[in-house]
């Protein structure tokens, strides 16, 4: 019963991982607790919408955001949008990554042709923990996806003296691992971002108020490549903010 609920509870995108920020406790609920609620939700949602709601998605999907994101159960689509249905081509994994999901974004580029990829990484990211710490002990199939974010952290490895430091290192991890994958972004979709047709996002879900904007606010971080605050709040792209948002949502932590 125990493996079932650790491997339910891992499908589902629970925090199971040890290596996940502080968990290690199992999910508190039993699987058929787990499927009454998911019914009485999914019930509830069905009640609100009406044929007319999926009658307009019903044949085709079309999206605005392709946004690749960490499966971290803390983070999810609602932080973004309200009802985030047709409006988000969502891929998930840990430490969201494009290498191991590159198929899937090239689905909601080249196919959905989504005018904006957004890598959205978030603090206290359990994957970027592991990385940075030694995750020999993971399942093959754990540290073959966690090996991927070796190139970003390499030099952040193993440099924290203390808790406090390890703080520090673990969101300039974060920040380091989002500059990555807009990098690899970039070289992939080099054409698309050229033609004006795509811009890449980077940016960090802040749960934990690291960049002091308050907790919950999605922080953006980098844009097409470029890390300069400064010249990010310049961008036509942000051209619609006030400054007051743009102090509150474009910012760094590491240069
Ligand atoms: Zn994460």
């Amino acid at each position: 019963m125990k493996k079932f609920i650790l491997s339910l509870g891992v499908a589902l995108g629970l925090s199971t991982f040890t290596f996940a920020g502080h968990s290690t406790s199992e999910p508190t609920k039993t699987p058929s607790e787990i499927m009454k609620e998911l019914i009485t939700q999914d019930s509830e949602f069905a009640k609100e919408h009406h044929h007319d709601y999926f009658s307009v998605f019903q044949n085709k999907q079309s999206p605005y955001i392709t946004m690749i994101t960490c499966s971290d159960a803390r983070v999810h689509e609602n932080i973004l949008e309200k009802d985030p249905i047709n409006k988000i081509f969502s891929i998930r994994n840990i430490g969201n990554q494009l290498l191991t999901s590159f198929g899937s974004v090239d689905y909601g580029v080249y196919h959905l042709h989504t005018p904006v990829l957004l890598i959205l990484g978030h603090t206290h990211c359990g994957a970027v923990k592991a990385a940075l710490g030694d995750y020999r002990n993971e399942s093959f199939d754990i540290i073959k996806e966690l090996d991927h974010l070796f190139i970003p952290l390499k030099d952040l490895k193993g440099t924290a003296k203390n808790k406090k430091e390890f703080e520090k290192i673990w969101i300039q991890g974060v920040e380091r691992n989002v500059d990555y994958q807009v990098e690899m972004a970039l070289k992939k979709y080099k054409k698309e971002v050229k033609e004006g047709k795509l811009t890449v996002i980077g940016a960090v879900d802040d749960f934990i108020n690291a960049y002091k904007s308050g907790e919950g606010r999605i922080i953006i971080i980098n844009v097409n490549d470029e890390k300069n605050v400064n010249n990010i709040k310049k961008m036509k792209l942000f051209k619609d903010l006030s400054p007051k948002l743009k102090a509150l949502y474009i910012k760094r932590i590491t240069n």
